[in-house]
């Protein structure tokens, strides 16, 4: 670990700190093995032109509480690669196979997709060197993305909530910013319980509609390269509105830090469910509470994609995975609200210390001779 980044370790982590490069292939990445106290690191590998190490780092660590608050046998890890992941197709294999032999000695860290890495990638992984998740159904993998793994836990979390916010989602009113894989699959699920799709966007702008959308509609022009704004239903609106449109539920999933101090106030929802990494900033969440408005962190509500992972890790199927997402996240959604109603903290700092303490107990069974 550079001198400099030594100011990141704390009591749970980094285990481990890794830099590789191969000038021959250009391959220039950082492996974070962030806390293996309840089994070998799950943990994405990145591939983008401006990562870091101390991203890396902060990133393995929302993977170490992520996969402890999901109860998990397995710690937090990440890993970057800094390359544009867009390079042609035969040059990014070879970056990716010397990744992989780089890493192979690593092994309490299993590599998993996202920024720039895809099944493709982890099935490039795992030729290599035996082991990766999120790979595709014919070495094995249960596909995270085709199946909605994240979107049914994130509808699930909204399930659990209930009772905690008189919502009732057979009727409730809910906006998705970012119709990918998350929000469609959210928004899918959602809509076969009976609520509204009222507000919807994705990279090419927003569109809102108070009788709500045909979700089908949306996802058939979204499969056939479109955009929701190619929809006739509703009406157009600026991209930056659509925070302030009227619903019972409002489902990041696409950016980080898209609720934030200047824009939370516009907000008119009784929950935000968290499908995307850190959407809202610290001081709009606290902002959100303040006024009432729940909110599902991250790392507890948009577990689903993880928890498949390991699944499919154990070998296990496509309905188990379905299942312990469901009954994984609905519990944490109880354990945490319960304790925000008794305790008046935030969901978040909740979620952290809760998470925070199974890491901990993991590590107390370790050998302190
Ligand atoms: P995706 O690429 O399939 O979808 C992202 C969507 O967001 C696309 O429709 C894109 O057009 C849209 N988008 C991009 N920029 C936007 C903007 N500025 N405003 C509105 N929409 C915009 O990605 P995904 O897999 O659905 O992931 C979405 C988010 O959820 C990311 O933050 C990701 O880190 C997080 N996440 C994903 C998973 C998973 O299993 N895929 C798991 C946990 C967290």
């Amino acid at each position: 670990m550079r001198m400099t980044e030594f100011a990141l370790a704390d009591d749970l982590g980094p285990e481990k700190y890794i830099e590789v490069t191969d000038p021959d292939i250009g391959l220039k990445a950082i492996v974070v093995v962030d806390n293996t106290a309840a089994g070998p690191a799950i943990g994405g590998t990145r591939m983008a032109i401006d990562v870091t190490g101390s991203e890396c780092f902060r990133l393995a660590r929302a993977m170490t509480l992520k996969n402890a608050m999901a109860g998990l046998a397995h710690g937090g890890a990440k890993s970057v690669i800094a390359a544009d992941p867009r390079m042609p197709a035969a040059q990014k294999s070879r970056l990716v196979n010397g990744f992989a032999r780089a890493i192979k000695d690593v092994r309490d860290y299993i590599p998993g997709p996202d920024m720039g890495t895809d099944e493709t990638t982890m099935a490039q992984v795992k030729a290599a060197i035996g082991r990766a998740v999120g790979l595709p159904r014919e070495v094995g993998g249960i596909p995270l993305d085709e199946i909605g793994a994240t979107g049914q836990g994130l509808v699930a979390a909204l399930q659990a909530a209930q009772p905690f916010c008189s919502l009732r989602l057979r009727d409730a009113a809910f906006v998705v910013q970012g119709f990918g894989s998350v929000g469609q699959h959210a928004a899918r699920l959602l809509g076969e319980l009976g609520a509204r799709l009222v507000g919807v966007s994705d990279s090419r702008g927003a569109r809102v509609s108070e009788a709500g959308f045909d979700i089908a509609a949306l996802r058939a022009i979204k499969a056939r390269g479109g955009s929701v704004i190619d929809h006739e239903d509703g009406e157009a609106i600026a991209a930056a509105e659509l925070v302030a449109v009227p619903c019972d539920v409002w489902i990041p999933a696409a950016r980080p830090d898209v609720i934030t101090a200047e824009n939370v106030a516009s907000m008119r929802t009784k929950v935000v469910a968290q499908g995307a990494n850190i959407p809202a900033t610290a001081a709009a969440e606290r902002a959100l509470a303040s006024n009432g408005t729940l909110v599902l962190p991250d790392f507890v509500a948009n577990a689903g994609g993880v928890i498949c992972a390991s699944v499919e890790f154990h070998n296990g199927s496509e309905q188990q995975a379905v299942r312990v997402i469901e009954e994984r996240i609905k519990r944490n959604v109880v354990e945490v609200l319960n304790r925000v109603e008794a305790t008046g903290d935030l969901p978040r700092d909740v979620a952290v210390a809760i998470a925070r303490a199974r890491v901990e107990r993991a590590m107390s069974f370790r050998f302190k001779g």
